[in-house]
């Protein structure tokens, strides 16, 4: 048996990143990216977390000032000087506290990586995954209609293995019809980010009529009900991913036939232990599921490639390359795809990647240390 790893001290950054192209959803514009990093140190390792919360409340009930309050004037000093035996142990500290699931998610994620690296094995290792590389698929930001076709034809070039379409009322029909038009073979999904009611269900059942894979979180970005209610008129399956936030709400779901596929995401689920166990429900009821991405940095983004090797990870993610996203990262290493593949980092034990320290301090806007 091995000891158990004492958590000596930790970092807290707020990192922010300029975006390439500014991203549009449903509910607004995002022209950079902006996170909490958290690094915790062990026994000189250092594991890495970060949170995928938006600056303000606008894709969940959760925002960086609250996370950034959380973690340092309690997560933080309830873990600091202490012994944790694994990672459920961590998470076992975390799981009395209701809501802030990505705040839970940003210390229980590092927590993993240190974990994995006293172990010196590759995170997706300790997690039960095996994998060289993870299949991805690409999320398109609105956009005028000839732009987003020369993105769709762009990125099929590229390889991806399936594209996923914004929409929001008034840009969703007509943009499937230009799309399916030009691209009849092409793996086609939509996210609506919440935009919908159950009062636009004709509307919804028209999309039946364009192939999709599935129409990803269509109603209330906190619901259930309504969303199998909808799934009973809709030949396309419907996919959850806000309303999905602990293990209860994937049964749930999965129990009232509201999600016929899931989206996963690890720093929305409250970390890892969650995630696994959406993953095995999603898995007892034949439910294929991928990971969803935050436009997630480099640590980020390592986390959900890590995740992704897991076996019911069955449809192409949203771990996209990070050059679509960031003239440059805060890791050394690229995230890259090929040919419709995202490597799995391996640069060195947990998440296999190594952060850019130069450009990361060029990039923090605040910094806090914490110490037993
Ligand atoms: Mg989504």
């Amino acid at each position: 048996m091995r000891p158990p790893l004492r958590i000596d001290s930790a970092e807290l950054r707020l990192v922010r990143l300029p975006l390439v192209t500014p991203f549009t959803i449903s509910t607004g514009t995002m022209h950079d990216k902006i996170f909490p990093l958290l690094t915790l140190r062990a026994d000189g390792i250092e594991g890495y977390g970060e949170g995928v919360m938006d600056p303000l409340p606008d894709y969940l009930d959760e925002a960086i000032p609250g996370a950034l309050a959380l973690l340092s004037e309690v997560l933080l000093p309830s873990v600091i000087g202490r012994n944790f035996a694994n990672p459920q142990a961590v998470q076992a500290e975390l799981k009395p506290w209701r809501g802030y699931r990505m705040t839970l998610a940003t210390l229980e994620m590092a927590f993993w990586d240190l974990w994995a690296k006293s172990l010196d094995l590759p995170l997706m290792t300790v997690l039960g995954g095996d994998a060289a590389g993870v299949e991805v698929g690409v999320s398109l930001g609105i956009a005028p209609v000839d732009v987003t076709l020369g993105r769709v034809a762009d990125h099929l070039a590229q390889g991806y293995r399936r594209i996923k379409l914004k929409v929001k009322p008034g840009h969703d029909l007509g943009l499937l019809q230009a799309v399916r038009a030009e691209f009849p073979e092409a793996h086609l999904t939509v996210d609506a980010n919440s935009c919908y009611t159950l009062a636009d269900t004709a509307l919804l059942q028209r999309m039946d009529d364009f192939a999709l894979d599935y129409i990803e979180q269509p109603l209330a970005w906190d619901d259930i009900h309504d969303h199998a209610v909808l799934q009973q008129r809709l030949r396309t399956p419907i996919c959850l991913d806000e309303s999905i936030r602990t293990p209860a709400d994937a049964r749930k779901a999965l129990q009232s036939d509201a999600s016929r596929v899931m989206n996963i995401k690890v720093g929305r689920s409250g970390g890892y232990v969650e995630s696994l166990r959406i993953h095995d429900l999603c898995a007892a009821f034949d439910v294929p599921v991928w990971c969803g991405g935050m436009l997630e940095g480099g640590i980020g983004r390592a986390h959900n490639i890590h995740l992704s090797t897991l076996p019911n990870f069955r449809k192409p993610g949203d771990v996209s390359s990070a050059s679509r996203y960031f003239h440059r990262d805060i890791i050394e290493q690229k995230l890259e795809t090929a040919a419709g593949l995202m490597p799995v980092p391996l640069a060195g034990p947990g998440i296999g990647v190594t952060l850019d320290r130069d450009f990361l301090d060029t990039m923090t806007l605040e910094t806090r240390v914490f110490r037993a």
